[in-house]
């Protein structure tokens, strides 16, 4: 079996939030879409299904195999372990879309979570050069989990215990392994570890408290923010389960080029052309900044390539003002005139 800790490059004991990175960060990386390998990636979807998942990796830890739905439900042995080397089963591929789908904002087929905590979400917008200096409101739709309004998010009315484990969430499960039979605590099928029932379940959500629906969210985008920049806005992703807290929304901001201004963190730097009488003369010239016309003085004999700087006329923010920086640069003249050759000729 692979090591799925040494696949995702997390330690054996890593806490789940570590374990949730290191997979954003790899599956990220090795995307087929980017030009990662395949095989990589799928490999390393693999090592997620099973971490990601507490019963999984609890029985990974455990035993080295991925626990009763992947080495031993259906086709039994024959399949878990012996017939390792014969690649991906349909049944793998479809785990891989799930755990996918769920990173990505996909979501068609989610998985069953024992956490009731709602799901994060991800979006990406984007943005012209203007509206990421200035700051702005995104707003756009999306089909996630919100609160059922019929049963104020709870499922349902008259909250007694799960009949079927007797409200402890959790029922011993007995596996046949080559090692002989072992028993393991898993979730309640029924009620999926809560230990809960309702003497009336709600029929809109069907006992789960939230209802898949198309929504619209809408994001603040700060003023001054940088391509590739993710926001996190908390509480915006998918409801939970029975009133449990929502998941996380990540907002990943791309922003347009500008044809006027060249971004440098908080800087912006455009180009002054003058000919090389009036850099040598010295004089005020008009420059036009992101917030509008300004004056500036280039002094006499300014090099060629030389910066100057407008200070606080750059992008803000979070209170730190960025300045519009100027770039000389000299135009020669086109064409020399008899008058200029002898003026020239006179300095020399
Ligand atoms: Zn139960
Ligand atoms: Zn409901």
């Amino acid at each position: 079996m692979a090591d799925y800790y040494a696949i995702l490059g997390v330690k054996k004991g890593a806490s789940k939030a570590e374990i949730k990175k290191a997979f954003r960060t790899k599956a990220k990386q090795h995307h087929p879409d980017k030009g990662g390998d395949e095989a990589k990636f799928k490999e390393i979807n693999n090592a997620y299904e099973v971490l990601g998942d507490d019963q999984k990796r609890a029985h990974y830890d455990q035993f080295g195999s991925a626990g009763p739905q992947a080495g031993f439900g259906g086709g039994g042995f024959g399949g878990g372990f012996g017939g390792a080397q014969g690649g991906f089963s349909a049944q793998d591929f479809g785990g891989f879309e799930d755990v996918f789908s769920n990173f990505f904002g996909g979501g068609q087929s989610r998985q069953k979570q024992s956490a009731s905590r709602g799901s994060d979400l991800e979006v990406e917008i984007h943005l012209t050069f203007e509206e990421a200096v200035k700051g702005t409101t995104k707003t756009f739709s999306s089909r996630n989990y919100e609160p059922c309004d019929k049963c104020d998010a709870q499922g349902g009315s008259g909250k007694k215990k799960c009949d079927m484990c007797h409200g402890k969430g959790s029922m011993a499960q007995k596996f046949q392994t080559p090692f002989g039979t072992v028993q393991q605590n898993v979730a309640c099928s029924q009620c999926h570890g809560t230990g809960q029932a309702f003497e009336k379940i709600c029929r809109k959500c069907t006992g789960e408290g939230r209802v898949e629906k198309k929504t619209k969210i809408e994001v603040k985008i700060p003023a001054g923010i940088e391509h590739g920049t993710t926001l996190r806005v908390r509480g915006k992703g998918d409801a939970g389960k029975n009133g449990a807290s929502r998941g996380d929304l990540f907002v990943h901001v791309g922003v347009s080029d500008s044809s006027e201004f060249d971004r440098r963190g908080l800087d912006l730097f455009t180009v002054l052309k003058i000919s090389v009488f009036e850099a040598i003369l010295g004089g005020t010239f008009s420059v036009k900044t992101f917030w509008g016309p300004v004056d500036l003085n280039v002094p006499e004999n300014t090099r060629d390539g030389q910066m100057l700087r407008i200070k606080g006329k750059g992008v803000q923010s979070s209170g730190r003002v960025g300045d519009h920086i100027v770039k000389i640069e000299y135009l020669m003249p086109k064409k020399i005139t008899d008058k200029m050759r002898e003026v020239l000729k006179g300095l020399k």
